[in-house]
Protein backbone atom coordinates (compact mmCIF):
# COMPACT_ATOMS: atom_id res chain seq x y z
CA UNK A 1 0.00 0.00 0.00
CA UNK A 2 1.34 3.46 -0.77
CA UNK A 3 1.00 4.95 2.97
CA UNK A 4 4.16 4.04 4.24
CA UNK A 5 4.00 4.70 8.30
CA UNK A 6 4.84 8.95 8.02
CA UNK A 7 6.66 8.50 11.20
CA UNK A 8 8.13 5.41 12.43
CA UNK A 9 8.44 6.36 16.02
CA UNK A 10 4.71 6.43 16.38
CA UNK A 11 3.85 3.34 14.21
CA UNK A 12 6.27 0.85 15.82
CA UNK A 13 5.67 0.38 19.42
CA UNK A 14 3.09 2.68 19.97
CA UNK A 15 1.24 1.18 17.36
CA UNK A 16 -1.94 0.52 19.90
CA UNK A 17 -4.71 -0.26 17.73
CA UNK A 18 -5.18 -3.43 19.22
CA UNK A 19 -4.08 -2.55 23.22
CA UNK A 20 -1.91 0.06 24.37
CA UNK A 21 1.08 -0.80 26.01
CA UNK A 22 0.46 -1.58 29.33
CA UNK A 23 3.84 -2.56 31.12
CA UNK A 24 7.24 -2.78 30.43
CA UNK A 25 8.97 -6.27 29.52
CA UNK A 26 11.93 -7.31 31.22
CA UNK A 27 14.75 -5.80 28.90
CA UNK A 28 12.61 -1.80 28.96
CA UNK A 29 12.72 -2.25 32.41
CA UNK A 30 16.65 -3.14 32.04
CA UNK A 31 16.91 -0.28 30.35
CA UNK A 32 14.96 1.92 32.19
CA UNK A 33 17.07 1.09 35.49
CA UNK A 34 20.33 1.37 33.33
CA UNK A 35 18.98 5.34 31.97
CA UNK A 36 18.31 5.97 35.75
CA UNK A 37 21.60 4.98 37.33
CA UNK A 38 23.44 6.24 34.06
CA UNK A 39 25.36 3.08 33.17
CA UNK A 40 26.08 4.04 30.05
CA UNK A 41 26.14 7.59 29.94
CA UNK A 42 22.44 7.91 29.32
CA UNK A 43 22.48 6.01 26.13
CA UNK A 44 20.97 3.33 24.35
CA UNK A 45 22.49 1.59 21.29
CA UNK A 46 21.55 -1.86 19.58
CA UNK A 47 21.93 -3.57 17.21
CA UNK A 48 20.76 -6.51 14.53
CA UNK A 49 23.56 -8.69 13.93
CA UNK A 50 23.02 -11.73 11.31
CA UNK A 51 25.20 -14.12 9.87
CA UNK A 52 24.75 -13.77 5.97
CA UNK A 53 24.44 -17.55 5.37
CA UNK A 54 20.73 -17.40 4.92
CA UNK A 55 18.02 -14.83 3.83
CA UNK A 56 15.84 -13.44 6.80
CA UNK A 57 13.06 -15.14 8.25
CA UNK A 58 9.64 -13.79 10.38
CA UNK A 59 11.84 -15.60 13.66
CA UNK A 60 15.10 -12.62 12.80
CA UNK A 61 12.08 -9.90 12.48
CA UNK A 62 11.05 -10.38 15.98
CA UNK A 63 14.89 -9.35 16.68
CA UNK A 64 14.81 -6.69 14.57
CA UNK A 65 11.66 -5.27 15.64
CA UNK A 66 12.72 -5.70 19.09
CA UNK A 67 16.14 -4.30 18.70
CA UNK A 68 15.16 -1.09 16.39
CA UNK A 69 11.69 -0.78 18.18
CA UNK A 70 14.21 -0.16 21.82
CA UNK A 71 16.32 2.23 19.99
CA UNK A 72 13.62 4.10 18.60
CA UNK A 73 11.73 4.17 21.93
CA UNK A 74 14.62 5.60 23.82
CA UNK A 75 15.93 7.72 21.04
CA UNK A 76 18.53 5.95 20.57
CA UNK A 77 20.73 4.17 17.92
CA UNK A 78 20.10 1.03 15.90
CA UNK A 79 23.14 -1.04 14.12
CA UNK A 80 22.96 -3.72 11.67
CA UNK A 81 26.42 -5.62 11.88
CA UNK A 82 27.36 -8.72 9.43
CA UNK A 83 28.62 -11.58 11.30
CA UNK A 84 30.64 -12.42 8.80
CA UNK A 85 33.22 -14.29 9.79
CA UNK A 86 32.86 -17.61 8.47
CA UNK A 87 34.18 -17.16 4.79
CA UNK A 88 32.63 -20.76 3.59
CA UNK A 89 29.01 -20.36 4.30
CA UNK A 90 28.68 -16.80 3.32
CA UNK A 91 27.61 -14.74 0.99
CA UNK A 92 26.87 -11.32 -1.22
CA UNK A 93 23.46 -12.54 -2.22
CA UNK A 94 22.70 -12.88 1.31
CA UNK A 95 24.07 -9.53 2.11
CA UNK A 96 22.05 -7.60 0.02
CA UNK A 97 19.07 -9.54 0.44
CA UNK A 98 19.49 -8.86 4.28
CA UNK A 99 19.58 -4.68 4.05
CA UNK A 100 16.68 -5.27 2.08
CA UNK A 101 14.49 -6.58 4.10
CA UNK A 102 15.58 -5.20 7.14
CA UNK A 103 15.02 -1.37 5.61
CA UNK A 104 11.63 -2.52 4.66
CA UNK A 105 10.97 -4.10 7.38
CA UNK A 106 12.03 -1.10 10.06
CA UNK A 107 11.26 1.87 7.49
CA UNK A 108 14.64 2.73 8.33
CA UNK A 109 17.48 4.07 6.05
CA UNK A 110 21.03 2.95 6.69
CA UNK A 111 23.94 5.40 5.82
CA UNK A 112 26.07 2.56 7.28
CA UNK A 113 26.25 -1.16 7.24
CA UNK A 114 28.84 -2.59 9.68
CA UNK A 115 30.60 -5.80 9.23
CA UNK A 116 32.63 -7.67 11.53
CA UNK A 117 35.30 -8.33 8.70
CA UNK A 118 36.17 -4.57 9.16
CA UNK A 119 37.39 -5.38 12.82
CA UNK A 120 39.73 -8.08 12.11
CA UNK A 121 42.76 -6.48 12.13
CA UNK A 122 41.31 -5.11 15.51
CA UNK A 123 40.55 -8.53 17.08
CA UNK A 124 43.64 -9.69 15.95
CA UNK A 125 45.09 -6.71 17.62
CA UNK A 126 43.42 -8.04 20.71
CA UNK A 127 44.25 -11.63 20.75
CA UNK A 128 47.72 -10.70 20.76
CA UNK A 129 47.26 -8.61 23.64
CA UNK A 130 45.67 -11.86 25.33
CA UNK A 131 48.88 -13.97 24.08
CA UNK A 132 50.74 -11.05 26.29
CA UNK A 133 48.97 -10.73 28.75
CA UNK A 134 49.06 -15.25 29.46
CA UNK A 135 45.49 -15.59 28.54
CA UNK A 136 45.47 -17.32 24.92
CA UNK A 137 47.91 -19.86 23.02
CA UNK A 138 48.12 -21.82 20.13
CA UNK A 139 47.38 -25.18 20.09
CA UNK A 140 48.20 -28.14 18.11
CA UNK A 141 45.66 -30.24 18.93
CA UNK A 142 43.10 -31.16 15.85
CA UNK A 143 39.44 -29.57 16.61
CA UNK A 144 38.43 -33.06 17.19
CA UNK A 145 40.85 -33.97 19.51
CA UNK A 146 40.06 -30.57 21.27
CA UNK A 147 36.73 -31.62 21.65
CA UNK A 148 37.18 -35.09 22.63
CA UNK A 149 39.21 -33.69 25.99
CA UNK A 150 37.03 -31.16 26.73
CA UNK A 151 35.72 -33.51 29.50
CA UNK A 152 31.70 -34.25 30.38
CA UNK A 153 29.34 -31.91 32.48
CA UNK A 154 30.80 -34.17 36.02
CA UNK A 155 34.77 -35.10 34.27
CA UNK A 156 36.90 -31.91 33.89
CA UNK A 157 38.58 -31.94 30.43
CA UNK A 158 42.40 -32.64 30.35
CA UNK A 159 44.38 -29.55 29.45
CA UNK A 160 46.46 -29.20 26.74
CA UNK A 161 50.01 -29.94 26.16
CA UNK A 162 50.41 -26.60 24.34
CA UNK A 163 49.02 -24.71 27.20
CA UNK A 164 52.01 -23.81 28.96
CA UNK A 165 53.89 -22.75 25.51
CA UNK A 166 55.99 -19.09 26.44
CA UNK A 167 54.56 -16.00 25.50
CA UNK A 168 57.27 -15.34 22.73
CA UNK A 169 56.29 -19.11 21.44
CA UNK A 170 52.73 -18.10 21.18
CA UNK A 171 53.23 -14.56 19.32
CA UNK A 172 55.75 -16.11 16.80
CA UNK A 173 53.34 -19.33 16.25
CA UNK A 174 50.02 -16.89 15.99
CA UNK A 175 51.76 -14.59 13.41
CA UNK A 176 52.96 -17.60 11.47
CA UNK A 177 49.39 -18.49 11.53
CA UNK A 178 48.33 -15.58 10.23
CA UNK A 179 50.88 -15.60 7.38
CA UNK A 180 49.61 -19.06 6.02
CA UNK A 181 52.56 -21.24 6.86
CA UNK A 182 50.03 -24.21 8.36
CA UNK A 183 47.17 -25.66 6.68
CA UNK A 184 43.55 -25.54 7.76
CA UNK A 185 42.86 -27.57 11.25
CA UNK A 186 46.25 -27.63 12.24
CA UNK A 187 46.99 -24.95 14.43
CA UNK A 188 44.10 -23.44 16.61
CA UNK A 189 44.07 -19.69 19.20
CA UNK A 190 42.83 -20.79 22.24
CA UNK A 191 41.51 -19.20 25.65
CA UNK A 192 43.40 -20.02 28.61
CA UNK A 193 40.36 -19.74 30.89
CA UNK A 194 39.73 -23.35 33.15
CA UNK A 195 39.67 -26.92 32.01
CA UNK A 196 37.82 -27.95 35.02
CA UNK A 197 34.85 -25.15 34.28
CA UNK A 198 31.13 -26.06 35.26
CA UNK A 199 30.48 -23.88 32.00
CA UNK A 200 31.96 -25.83 29.27
CA UNK A 201 32.38 -22.51 26.96
CA UNK A 202 34.99 -21.79 29.86
CA UNK A 203 37.14 -24.86 28.92
CA UNK A 204 39.76 -23.25 26.93
CA UNK A 205 37.37 -21.85 23.69
CA UNK A 206 38.90 -22.03 20.44
CA UNK A 207 39.13 -18.44 19.25
CA UNK A 208 40.88 -18.76 16.12
CA UNK A 209 41.17 -21.45 13.49
CA UNK A 210 42.72 -21.71 10.22
CA UNK A 211 40.54 -21.49 7.21
CA UNK A 212 42.22 -21.21 3.76
CA UNK A 213 39.12 -19.47 1.98
CA UNK A 214 38.06 -16.48 -0.05
CA UNK A 215 36.09 -14.32 2.19
CA UNK A 216 33.09 -12.40 0.26
CA UNK A 217 34.54 -9.18 1.79
CA UNK A 218 38.29 -9.37 2.49
CA UNK A 219 39.24 -11.90 -0.29
CA UNK A 220 42.67 -13.77 0.42
CA UNK A 221 43.75 -11.15 3.11
CA UNK A 222 43.36 -13.64 6.20
CA UNK A 223 43.27 -17.39 6.41
CA UNK A 224 42.81 -17.51 10.34
CA UNK A 225 39.20 -16.69 11.02
CA UNK A 226 37.58 -15.70 14.47
CA UNK A 227 35.12 -17.61 15.94
CA UNK A 228 31.55 -15.92 17.41
CA UNK A 229 32.09 -16.17 20.69
CA UNK A 230 35.64 -14.13 20.40
CA UNK A 231 34.17 -12.18 17.98
CA UNK A 232 30.73 -10.93 19.07
CA UNK A 233 31.59 -9.38 22.07
CA UNK A 234 34.89 -7.48 20.21
CA UNK A 235 32.11 -6.15 17.55
CA UNK A 236 29.61 -5.25 20.63
CA UNK A 237 32.79 -3.37 22.53
CA UNK A 238 34.23 -1.51 18.78
CA UNK A 239 30.49 0.03 18.31
CA UNK A 240 30.01 0.98 22.17
CA UNK A 241 26.67 -0.87 21.79
CA UNK A 242 24.63 -0.55 24.85
CA UNK A 243 22.25 -3.86 25.50
CA UNK A 244 23.75 -6.83 23.48
CA UNK A 245 20.15 -9.01 22.63
CA UNK A 246 20.44 -11.99 21.93
CA UNK A 247 18.12 -15.53 22.38
CA UNK A 248 18.27 -17.60 25.03
CA UNK A 249 20.80 -20.27 24.02
CA UNK A 250 23.33 -17.81 24.26
CA UNK A 251 23.28 -17.26 28.35
CA UNK A 252 25.90 -19.77 28.97
CA UNK A 253 27.50 -18.46 26.41
CA UNK A 254 27.89 -14.89 28.54
CA UNK A 255 30.40 -15.57 31.33
CA UNK A 256 32.90 -15.84 28.12
CA UNK A 257 31.28 -13.03 26.78
CA UNK A 258 32.25 -11.26 29.64
CA UNK A 259 35.69 -12.60 30.02
CA UNK A 260 37.13 -11.76 26.95
CA UNK A 261 36.29 -7.66 27.61
CA UNK A 262 36.93 -8.23 30.82
CA UNK A 263 40.50 -9.68 30.22
CA UNK A 264 40.95 -7.03 27.66
CA UNK A 265 39.57 -4.00 30.13
CA UNK A 266 37.54 -2.42 26.79
CA UNK A 267 34.20 -1.06 27.28
CA UNK A 268 31.99 -3.38 28.36
CA UNK A 269 28.24 -3.84 26.85
CA UNK A 270 25.39 -5.96 28.95
CA UNK A 271 24.29 -9.25 27.22
CA UNK A 272 20.61 -9.94 27.26
CA UNK A 273 19.14 -13.61 26.69
CA UNK A 274 15.40 -13.23 25.30
CA UNK A 275 13.20 -16.42 23.83
CA UNK A 276 13.42 -16.81 20.27
CA UNK A 277 10.45 -17.37 18.24
CA UNK A 278 9.15 -20.63 16.92
CA UNK A 279 6.02 -20.54 15.05
CA UNK A 280 3.76 -23.70 14.42
CA UNK A 281 2.99 -25.38 10.61
CA UNK A 282 6.79 -24.17 9.58
CA UNK A 283 10.51 -24.70 10.29
CA UNK A 284 12.75 -21.82 11.22
CA UNK A 285 16.09 -23.07 11.03
CA UNK A 286 18.57 -21.41 7.93
CA UNK A 287 19.64 -24.97 7.06
CA UNK A 288 16.37 -26.47 6.60
CA UNK A 289 15.00 -23.53 4.64
CA UNK A 290 18.04 -24.05 2.67
CA UNK A 291 17.46 -27.58 1.74
CA UNK A 292 13.41 -26.44 0.60
CA UNK A 293 14.76 -24.17 -2.09
CA UNK A 294 18.40 -26.25 -2.88
CA UNK A 295 15.88 -29.25 -3.88
CA UNK A 296 13.39 -27.56 -5.14
CA UNK A 297 10.29 -28.16 -2.58
CA UNK A 298 9.66 -24.09 -3.22
CA UNK A 299 10.73 -21.81 -5.62
CA UNK A 300 13.37 -19.95 -4.15
CA UNK A 301 13.85 -17.91 -0.98
CA UNK A 302 10.91 -15.85 -1.92
CA UNK A 303 8.12 -18.17 -2.16
CA UNK A 304 5.15 -16.80 -0.72
CA UNK A 305 5.21 -20.05 1.46
CA UNK A 306 8.11 -19.44 2.57
CA UNK A 307 8.37 -17.93 6.40
CA UNK A 308 11.09 -15.34 5.02
CA UNK A 309 10.55 -11.91 4.99
CA UNK A 310 10.92 -11.82 1.06
CA UNK A 311 8.64 -14.14 0.99
CA UNK A 312 5.90 -12.96 3.42
CA UNK A 313 6.52 -9.41 1.54
CA UNK A 314 5.93 -11.35 -2.05
CA UNK A 315 2.83 -13.14 -0.65
CA UNK A 316 1.26 -9.78 0.83
CA UNK A 317 1.99 -9.30 4.48
CA UNK A 318 3.06 -5.31 5.04
CA UNK A 319 5.85 -4.23 7.25
CA UNK A 320 3.37 -3.24 9.61
CA UNK A 321 1.35 -5.91 9.91
CA UNK A 322 4.71 -7.89 10.58
CA UNK A 323 5.71 -5.05 13.14
CA UNK A 324 2.60 -5.74 14.94
CA UNK A 325 2.45 -9.44 15.50
CA UNK A 326 6.17 -9.03 17.05
CA UNK A 327 4.55 -6.62 19.05
CA UNK A 328 1.42 -8.34 19.92
CA UNK A 329 3.61 -11.25 21.12
CA UNK A 330 5.99 -9.64 23.50
CA UNK A 331 9.31 -10.65 25.05
CA UNK A 332 9.62 -13.25 27.06
CA UNK A 333 12.33 -15.26 28.94
CA UNK A 334 10.91 -18.93 28.28
CA UNK A 335 10.58 -20.50 24.88
CA UNK A 336 7.60 -20.97 23.01
CA UNK A 337 5.48 -21.55 20.19
CA UNK A 338 3.53 -19.22 18.99
CA UNK A 339 0.43 -20.08 16.44
CA UNK A 340 0.18 -19.22 12.96
CA UNK A 341 -2.96 -17.68 12.85
CA UNK A 342 -1.89 -14.97 15.50
CA UNK A 343 0.51 -13.81 12.57
CA UNK A 344 -2.20 -13.74 9.73
CA UNK A 345 -4.73 -12.41 12.26
CA UNK A 346 -1.60 -8.96 12.60
CA UNK A 347 -2.34 -8.88 8.54
CA UNK A 348 -5.72 -9.37 8.32
CA UNK A 349 -5.92 -6.33 11.27
CA UNK A 350 -3.82 -4.21 9.14
CA UNK A 351 -5.04 -5.11 5.78
CA UNK A 352 -9.27 -4.67 6.85
CA UNK A 353 -8.13 -0.63 7.80
CA UNK A 354 -6.49 -0.15 4.83
CA UNK A 355 -7.18 -2.35 1.92
CA UNK A 356 -9.15 -0.89 -0.82
CA UNK A 357 -11.92 -3.63 -1.83
CA UNK A 358 -12.49 -5.11 -5.12
CA UNK A 359 -14.08 -7.69 -6.40
CA UNK A 360 -12.44 -10.41 -8.14
CA UNK A 361 -14.11 -13.77 -9.31
CA UNK A 362 -11.72 -16.93 -8.65
CA UNK A 363 -14.08 -19.79 -10.32
CA UNK A 364 -16.55 -17.97 -12.41
CA UNK A 365 -19.71 -18.98 -13.82
CA UNK A 366 -21.47 -17.31 -16.47
CA UNK A 367 -24.75 -15.58 -15.73
CA UNK A 368 -27.07 -14.39 -18.37
CA UNK A 369 -29.58 -11.15 -17.04
CA UNK A 370 -32.37 -12.21 -19.80
CA UNK A 371 -34.03 -8.95 -19.23
CA UNK A 372 -31.02 -6.64 -19.34
CA UNK A 373 -30.49 -4.97 -22.97
CA UNK A 374 -27.93 -6.58 -24.79
CA UNK A 375 -26.02 -3.79 -25.47
CA UNK A 376 -26.22 -1.48 -22.21
CA UNK A 377 -23.37 -0.57 -19.84
CA UNK A 378 -24.29 0.79 -16.20
CA UNK A 379 -21.49 2.01 -14.26
CA UNK A 380 -22.67 1.78 -11.00
CA UNK A 381 -20.77 3.07 -7.48
CA UNK A 382 -19.14 0.78 -5.14
CA UNK A 383 -17.20 1.50 -1.95
CA UNK A 384 -14.25 1.17 -1.97
CA UNK A 385 -13.50 0.70 1.99
CA UNK A 386 -15.92 0.93 4.39
CA UNK A 387 -13.46 1.38 7.21
CA UNK A 388 -11.93 4.29 5.59
CA UNK A 389 -14.79 6.58 4.10
CA UNK A 390 -11.45 8.99 2.83
CA UNK A 391 -11.11 6.25 0.31
CA UNK A 392 -14.16 6.74 -1.53
CA UNK A 393 -15.92 5.29 -4.35
CA UNK A 394 -15.51 3.53 -7.92
CA UNK A 395 -17.54 2.94 -10.47
CA UNK A 396 -18.07 -0.70 -11.81
CA UNK A 397 -19.42 -1.93 -15.24
CA UNK A 398 -22.84 -4.44 -15.15
CA UNK A 399 -24.05 -5.32 -18.43
CA UNK A 400 -25.84 -7.88 -19.70
CA UNK A 401 -23.60 -11.05 -18.92
CA UNK A 402 -21.94 -11.60 -15.78
CA UNK A 403 -19.37 -13.96 -13.91
CA UNK A 404 -20.55 -15.26 -10.39
CA UNK A 405 -18.30 -18.03 -8.35
CA UNK A 406 -19.18 -21.12 -9.45
CA UNK A 407 -19.87 -22.33 -5.57
CA UNK A 408 -22.56 -19.26 -5.35
CA UNK A 409 -25.02 -21.41 -7.40
CA UNK A 410 -26.71 -24.76 -6.63
CA UNK A 411 -29.14 -26.35 -8.62
CA UNK A 412 -30.16 -28.37 -5.44
CA UNK A 413 -30.29 -25.83 -2.80
CA UNK A 414 -30.80 -26.63 1.13
CA UNK A 415 -32.78 -24.89 2.47
CA UNK A 416 -30.38 -22.88 4.41
CA UNK A 417 -28.55 -21.90 1.19
CA UNK A 418 -29.18 -18.37 0.33
CA UNK A 419 -27.11 -17.82 -2.69
CA UNK A 420 -28.30 -18.41 -5.77
CA UNK A 421 -30.64 -21.12 -7.10
CA UNK A 422 -33.73 -21.80 -9.28
CA UNK A 423 -36.34 -19.86 -8.35
CA UNK A 424 -34.37 -17.94 -6.03
CA UNK A 425 -33.43 -14.15 -5.36
CA UNK A 426 -29.92 -12.51 -4.46
CA UNK A 427 -28.81 -9.27 -4.13
CA UNK A 428 -25.20 -8.58 -6.70
CA UNK A 429 -23.13 -6.23 -4.90
CA UNK A 430 -23.54 -2.54 -5.39
CA UNK A 431 -26.00 -3.41 -8.34
CA UNK A 432 -29.33 -5.21 -8.68
CA UNK A 433 -31.31 -7.70 -7.21
CA UNK A 434 -31.86 -10.99 -9.54
CA UNK A 435 -33.95 -14.24 -9.61
CA UNK A 436 -32.70 -17.54 -11.38
CA UNK A 437 -34.85 -18.26 -14.47
CA UNK A 438 -33.11 -21.33 -15.57
CA UNK A 439 -29.87 -22.98 -16.39
CA UNK A 440 -27.80 -25.62 -18.73
CA UNK A 441 -25.43 -28.23 -18.11
CA UNK A 442 -22.52 -29.67 -20.34
CA UNK A 443 -22.92 -33.11 -21.01
CA UNK A 444 -20.81 -34.17 -17.49
CA UNK A 445 -23.29 -32.92 -16.10
CA UNK A 446 -21.50 -29.61 -14.85
CA UNK A 447 -23.37 -26.78 -14.54
CA UNK A 448 -21.87 -23.94 -17.30
CA UNK A 449 -24.31 -20.89 -17.56
CA UNK A 450 -27.13 -19.86 -15.35
CA UNK A 451 -30.10 -17.06 -16.22
CA UNK A 452 -31.56 -14.98 -14.71
CA UNK A 453 -33.86 -11.72 -14.61
CA UNK A 454 -32.75 -8.36 -12.96
CA UNK A 455 -35.50 -5.96 -11.02
CA UNK A 456 -35.10 -2.63 -12.25
CA UNK A 457 -36.06 -1.18 -9.02
CA UNK A 458 -33.45 -2.63 -6.92
CA UNK A 459 -30.52 -0.34 -8.64
CA UNK A 460 -27.86 0.30 -6.35
CA UNK A 461 -28.98 -3.12 -4.15
CA UNK A 462 -32.00 -2.67 -2.51
CA UNK A 463 -35.57 -2.48 -2.86
CA UNK A 464 -37.80 0.61 -2.65
CA UNK A 465 -40.62 -1.92 -1.41
CA UNK A 466 -38.73 -3.18 1.62
CA UNK A 467 -38.76 -6.92 0.26
CA UNK A 468 -35.26 -8.64 1.81
CA UNK A 469 -32.89 -11.16 0.07
CA UNK A 470 -30.29 -13.07 2.73
CA UNK A 471 -27.77 -13.41 0.11
CA UNK A 472 -25.47 -10.79 -1.33
CA UNK A 473 -23.03 -12.19 -3.85
CA UNK A 474 -19.73 -10.22 -5.54
CA UNK A 475 -20.19 -10.43 -9.56
CA UNK A 476 -17.76 -9.07 -12.66
CA UNK A 477 -18.75 -7.91 -16.18
CA UNK A 478 -17.97 -10.62 -18.72
CA UNK A 479 -17.72 -7.92 -21.07
CA UNK A 480 -15.08 -5.34 -19.08
CA UNK A 481 -13.37 -8.11 -16.83
CA UNK A 482 -10.07 -8.38 -16.75
CA UNK A 483 -8.28 -12.03 -16.89
CA UNK A 484 -5.84 -12.81 -14.02
CA UNK A 485 -4.07 -15.66 -12.25
CA UNK A 486 -4.62 -16.53 -9.39
CA UNK A 487 -2.21 -18.14 -6.27
CA UNK A 488 -3.75 -19.09 -3.35
CA UNK A 489 -1.33 -20.55 -0.44
CA UNK A 490 -2.20 -22.79 2.43
CA UNK A 491 -0.03 -23.72 5.33
CA UNK A 492 3.40 -25.34 4.05
CA UNK A 493 3.50 -27.97 7.01
CA UNK A 494 0.69 -30.51 7.85
CA UNK A 495 1.74 -31.28 10.89
CA UNK A 496 1.86 -28.39 13.91
CA UNK A 497 5.90 -29.35 14.53
CA UNK A 498 7.46 -30.36 11.28
CA UNK A 499 10.82 -30.74 12.74
CA UNK A 500 9.95 -32.06 16.63
CA UNK A 501 13.15 -33.89 17.37
CA UNK A 502 11.06 -36.61 19.26
CA UNK A 503 10.07 -37.45 15.38
CA UNK A 504 12.67 -39.46 13.47
CA UNK A 505 10.78 -38.80 10.40
CA UNK A 506 12.48 -36.30 7.75
CA UNK A 507 10.56 -32.79 8.33
CA UNK A 508 9.91 -32.88 4.47
CA UNK A 509 7.91 -36.36 5.22
CA UNK A 510 5.19 -33.59 6.48
CA UNK A 511 5.49 -30.91 3.22
CA UNK A 512 2.00 -29.99 2.54
CA UNK A 513 1.06 -31.15 -1.18
CA UNK A 514 -1.85 -28.91 -0.98
CA UNK A 515 -0.51 -25.50 -0.37
CA UNK A 516 -0.42 -24.00 -3.31
CA UNK A 517 -3.40 -23.80 -5.28
CA UNK A 518 -3.03 -21.82 -8.92
CA UNK A 519 -6.33 -21.02 -10.51
CA UNK A 520 -6.34 -19.50 -14.11
CA UNK A 521 -8.98 -17.52 -16.13
CA UNK A 522 -9.85 -15.57 -12.78
CA UNK A 523 -12.18 -12.45 -13.79
CA UNK A 524 -11.44 -9.29 -12.11
CA UNK A 525 -13.16 -5.71 -12.21
CA UNK A 526 -11.57 -3.35 -14.61
CA UNK A 527 -9.95 -1.11 -12.01
CA UNK A 528 -7.61 -3.89 -10.91
CA UNK A 529 -5.82 -3.64 -14.63
CA UNK A 530 -4.06 -0.38 -13.28
CA UNK A 531 -3.03 -2.24 -9.96
CA UNK A 532 0.04 -1.21 -8.08
CA UNK A 533 3.06 -3.89 -6.98
CA UNK A 534 2.63 -2.08 -3.96
CA UNK A 535 -0.88 -2.21 -3.49
CA UNK A 536 -2.98 -4.67 -1.29
CA UNK A 537 -6.83 -5.25 -2.06
CA UNK A 538 -9.70 -7.17 0.06
CA UNK A 539 -11.12 -8.96 -3.32
CA UNK A 540 -14.59 -8.87 -1.59
CA UNK A 541 -15.74 -12.19 -0.24
CA UNK A 542 -12.54 -14.48 -0.72
CA UNK A 543 -9.35 -12.69 0.95
CA UNK A 544 -6.44 -10.17 1.00
CA UNK A 545 -4.46 -10.27 -2.77
CA UNK A 546 -1.29 -8.48 -3.88
CA UNK A 547 0.16 -8.74 -7.23
CA UNK A 548 2.64 -10.83 -7.27
CA UNK A 549 6.22 -8.88 -7.69
CA UNK A 550 8.52 -11.63 -9.70
CA UNK A 551 5.62 -12.88 -11.84
CA UNK A 552 2.84 -10.50 -12.85
CA UNK A 553 2.85 -8.24 -15.79
CA UNK A 554 0.70 -6.05 -18.12
CA UNK A 555 -0.07 -9.31 -20.44
CA UNK A 556 -0.18 -11.41 -17.79
CA UNK A 557 -1.82 -10.30 -14.18
CA UNK A 558 -1.11 -12.63 -10.99
CA UNK A 559 -2.33 -12.56 -7.95
CA UNK A 560 -1.17 -13.68 -4.98
CA UNK A 561 -3.98 -14.55 -1.60
CA UNK A 562 -2.21 -13.30 1.41
CA UNK A 563 -4.27 -14.68 3.57
CA UNK A 564 -8.26 -15.53 3.46
CA UNK A 565 -10.74 -13.32 5.41
CA UNK A 566 -11.26 -15.58 8.05
CA UNK A 567 -9.04 -18.44 9.34
CA UNK A 568 -10.50 -21.89 7.80
CA UNK A 569 -7.37 -24.20 8.70
CA UNK A 570 -8.92 -25.26 11.91
CA UNK A 571 -12.33 -26.21 10.59
CA UNK A 572 -10.86 -28.13 7.38
CA UNK A 573 -8.78 -30.28 10.06
CA UNK A 574 -11.85 -30.71 12.04
CA UNK A 575 -11.13 -29.50 15.18
P1 LIG B 1 22.04 -19.96 12.44
O1 LIG B 1 22.49 -20.07 13.88
O2 LIG B 1 21.44 -21.18 11.85
O3 LIG B 1 23.05 -19.29 11.57
P2 LIG B 1 20.38 -17.78 13.26
O4 LIG B 1 18.94 -17.74 12.95
O5 LIG B 1 20.84 -17.80 14.65
O6 LIG B 1 20.80 -19.01 12.44
P3 LIG B 1 21.83 -15.32 12.83
O7 LIG B 1 22.14 -14.71 11.54
O8 LIG B 1 22.95 -15.65 13.73
O9 LIG B 1 21.07 -16.62 12.47
O10 LIG B 1 20.73 -14.46 13.58
C1 LIG B 1 20.79 -13.07 13.67
C2 LIG B 1 20.06 -12.60 14.87
O11 LIG B 1 18.70 -13.00 14.82
C3 LIG B 1 20.63 -13.16 16.14
O12 LIG B 1 20.76 -12.09 17.07
C4 LIG B 1 19.60 -14.14 16.62
O13 LIG B 1 19.55 -14.18 18.01
C5 LIG B 1 18.31 -13.59 16.02
N1 LIG B 1 17.36 -14.67 15.75
C6 LIG B 1 17.55 -15.72 14.95
N2 LIG B 1 16.49 -16.54 14.96
C7 LIG B 1 15.58 -15.99 15.80
C8 LIG B 1 14.27 -16.36 16.26
N3 LIG B 1 13.68 -17.48 15.83
N4 LIG B 1 13.64 -15.55 17.13
C9 LIG B 1 14.23 -14.42 17.55
N5 LIG B 1 15.46 -14.01 17.17
C10 LIG B 1 16.14 -14.78 16.31
MG1 LIG C 1 23.24 -17.71 14.88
Amino acid sequence: MSKEPANIKENYSENNNAEPEKRLNFIEQIIEDDLQTGKFGGRVHTRFPPEPNGYLHIGHAKSICLNSGLATRYNGNFNVRFDDTNPTKEDTEYVESIIEDVQWLTGRMFDHIYYASDYFEQFYAYAVDLIKKGKAYVCDLTPDEIRTTRGTPTIPGEESPYRNRSIEENLDLFARMRSGEFPDGQKTLRAKIDMASPNFNLRDPIMYRIVHAEHHRTGNRWCIYPMYDWAHGLEDSIERITHSICTLEFEHHRPLYDWFIDQLGIYHPQQIEFARLALNYTVMSKRKLLQLVKENYVNGWDDPRMPTICGLRRRGYTPEAIREFCRRIGIAKFNSTIDFVQLENSLRDDLNKRAQRRMAVLRPLKVVIDNYPAERTEWLDAVNNPENEADGTRRVPFSHVIYIEQDDFLEDAPKKYYRLAPGKEVRLRYAYYITCTSFVKDAAGNVTEVHCNYDPATRGGSSPDGRKVQGTIHWVSAEHAVDAEMRLYDRLFTKETPDDPQDSADFKTYLNPQSLEVLNGCKLEPALKDAAASERFQFERTGYFALDSRDSSVEHIVFNRAVSLRDSWAKQQGK
